[in-house]
């Protein structure tokens, strides 16, 4: 039975609007297909994780204070996560977490918390703390060369600056910034994104395109090339559940 390795940070942390869910999701599709997967987790006192050795490394939102209790404990595994970016691994990122890979965030107080430094973006919230990007979110991404609508929620005060590489277009909602383009940061083996949802929920393609880099991935270290066709599932739900939505946002 093949395999793939997840790594939860900060479980008791960093979960909103049940950011879980992508985790159910991604475990759901692969015991579809026959695919096991493992789930440790890692919070403040545990050991530290070889982050290298997990196939998906997963971290939700959490609102300001949530961040700065996890900031220094975080910030111990600098070099291992960027290592694990570095080589391969998968890093799925909501919100909050998605903040925290960048170089800072700015509180509302004007207070900062230090980012793992990762990517080059940065995240400043306003002010007034009511000025939030709230609501809900249609954007376009492409994965592996696919056009697909990805439906999520958002609610962030933190405006996100300098994205080289967006994750979607906004079609419908804000995104990195109050009526931005762009939403989100991406490359190849990365998702972070301000959309809660559960993302992978309302967009099992992208759930699938996760799935699939890991076994392809997996493949490649093996054989020197992978290229490998997902079984198909039954989507009739979830897709008259996102005809729906998208009918409902995107007049
Ligand atoms: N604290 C961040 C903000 O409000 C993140 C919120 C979240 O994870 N939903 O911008």
């Amino acid at each position: 039975m093949q395999e793939i390795k997840l790594l939860y940070l900060y479980p008791d942390i960093m979960e909103l609007y049940g950011d879980f869910g992508n985790i159910q999701v991604l475990k759901y599709r692969c015991e579809q297909r026959n695919i096991k997967l493992i789930i440790d987790e890692y919070s403040i006192g545990d050991d530290s994780p070889d982050f290298r050795s997990y196939d998906i490394v997963f971290a939700g939102g959490g609102a300001d204070n949530e961040q700065s209790i996890l900031s220094d404990d975080l910030m111990r595994h600098k070099e291992g996560i960027k290592e694990a970016v570095q080589s391969g691994t998968f890093f799925l990122l909501i919100c909050g977490a998605y903040q925290l890979f960048g170089k800072y965030y700015k509180g509302v107080e004007g207070n900062i918390i230090p980012g793992l430094e990762v990517f080059d973006y940065y995240t400043e919230a306003q002010p007034d703390r009511r000025k939030r990007c709230i609501g809900n979110i249609v954007t376009k991404a492409t994965l592996d060369g696919e056009d697909t609508e990805v439906i999520g929620f958002e609610n962030h005060g933190g405006q996100t600056f300098n994205v080289d590489t967006p994750f979607g277009k906004v079609i419908t909602g804000n995104g990195n910034k109050f009526e931005d383009k762009e939403e989100g940061f991406f490359q190849k083996n990365v998702i972070a994104t301000y959309l809660h949802g559960p993302l992978l929920s309302k967009n099992p393609k992208v759930a699938d395109y996760i799935i699939k880099y890991c076994l392809e991935r997996k493949i490649s270290e093996e054989k020197n090339s992978g290229k490998i066709e997902l079984k198909k599932l039954d989507d009739t739900f979830e897709e008259k559940c996102r005809k729906q939505l998208l009918d409902k946002f995107v007049k």
